[in-house]
């Protein structure tokens, strides 16, 4: 038997769970889809919508620094993924900046025609990356082959290198130094997805040399549902850049009101529209909580609870059809780990109806997300019960349990 309490004590993040507001009875595995409540962000939003909005008015823009909190905030999450200064910019969705950044690699590698991804790439990226082809007319072709597949596939043919650190599905990580020098060797652009490892491992875009990457920030960054999303450009690239979503938050000067468009200098540029700034005040007050957190205690943690819910289930839960989906190996996966379960997605409910969150994504995955910051190595052991006693008595089989709502 793990001694669990022991590992509680030692955790040198164990403090950091009170900075959350986390419901009673709650065991929370799905913070990888959207992370829990960071109790100051209740409090920030209250003020600045009290005041800087209700009494500032239009001059909360200038006198509340609104207009710059893309930039600002960006530098934030730049910190947490090895980004230089002023290299993000919080802003928009993951899926609209997706596109920003195809557009903008593909433009630099003008001459070729094949986006290079792989199949356990999430559909948002590729449905963005197939109507950007449509778009363009310029006869691109997105090429997609099996995720072990992606290194031998970089040749010269490539324009942009399109992969998702984490996968989705089974949190299996690729190499994303090697990957982004082999697509260099082969002179292609390589563009990375973050939305399954900001916050959740170190990452370190600058010393990888990574030319482009986005993310979202309601999943391990914790800022709500809906989020503003980020964008990084490697800065020697921004000159190059010249937006196809050219809006007048990215133009030089917005309020000279040009009728032609000038990009800004700065990486600005990447912005479209009105910034969202009751999203980025949320967003900022979530990122508070990573202030004197190592990204090594993170990445520590997180592989020992994938470890330990591994260990857990295949000792308890093993005579009930349930196989591994994730890599076995800790350093391999992201901070998620997916068993495949034949009934998986009553089995899922009748666990988030017993207090266990986590989530299914189809056609037979269970997913189960570990963030550091707020779970306990108790609650690892604590979910891994109320599984066993779910898959024993069969509660799944409920008609409650079995109806799929919109959102799984
Ligand atoms: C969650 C996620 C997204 C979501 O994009 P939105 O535009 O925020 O809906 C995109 N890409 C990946 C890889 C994701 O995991």
């Amino acid at each position: 038997m793990t001694d669990v309490a022991a590992l509680d004590k030692a955790d040198p993040l164990a403090a950091k769970r009170d900075a959350f507001s986390i419901p009673d009875g709650i065991i929370y595995l799905d913070g990888n889809s959207l992370g829990c409540l960071p109790r100051a962000v209740a409090t920030r939003l209250q003020e600045v919508v009290a005041r800087e909005w209700g009494e500032s008015l239009i001059r909360g823009w200038n006198d509340h620094h609104w207009i710059d909190m893309p930039a600002r905030v960006g530098d934030r999450i730049g910190r947490l993924i090895g980004a230089q200064p002023g290299s993000v910019v919080a802003a928009d969705t993951t899926s609209v900046n997706l596109v920003k950044v195809l557009s903008a690699g593909l433009d630099m590698r003008a001459e070729r025609k094949v986006i290079l991804s792989d199949t356990g790439n999430f559909p948002a990226d590729l449905y963005m990356a197939q109507g950007l082809i449509r778009a363009l007319g310029r006869s691109h072709e997105l090429k997609l082959v099996e995720p072990e597949e992606v290194e031998a596939a970089i040749d010269d043919t490539v324009a942009v290198l399109m992969l998702t650190e984490v996968d989705y599905r089974t949190g299996r990580r690729h190499d994303m130094a090697a990957l982004t020098e082999k697509a260099h060797a082969a002179g292609a652009i390589a563009q990375w997805d973050l939305a399954h490892s900001a916050g959740a491992l170190p990452v370190d875009l600058a010393a990888a040399r990574a030319d482009f990457a986005i993310g979202c920030t309601y999943k391990y960054l914790n800022a709500g549902p809906g989020a503003p999303a980020f964008l990084y450009v490697r800065p020697d690239h921004l000159p190059n850049v010249e937006p196809f979503l050219s809006g007048w938050m990215g133009h030089a000067a917005p309020f000279d009101f040009d009728l032609d468009y000038r990009p800004a200098p700065g990486t600005e540029r990447m912005t479209v529209g009105t910034p969202p700034i009751l999203g980025l005040t949320a967003l900022d007050a979530a990122l508070d909580v990573w202030d004197g957190v190592s990204m090594e205690d993170v990445r520590a943690k997180s592989m020992a609870l994938g470890d330990l819910f591994i260990k857990e289930v295949e000792e308890r839960c093993s005579d009930y059809g349930l196989s591994l989906a994730s890599p076995r190996k800790a350093e391999a996966r992201g901070s998620q780990v997916s068993f495949r379960c034949p009934d998986g997605y009553a089995v899922m409910q009748a666990l988030i109806g017993e207090g266990v969150i986590g989530d299914f994504r189809s056609p037979d995955i269970m997913r189960f997300g570990f963030t550091p910051l707020y779970l306990r190595y108790q609650d690892v052991v604590d979910a891994v019960a109320i599984l066993e006693c779910i898959l024993r008595t069969e509660l799944w089989r409920e008609p409650r349990y079995q109806t799929r709502a919109k959102v799984t």
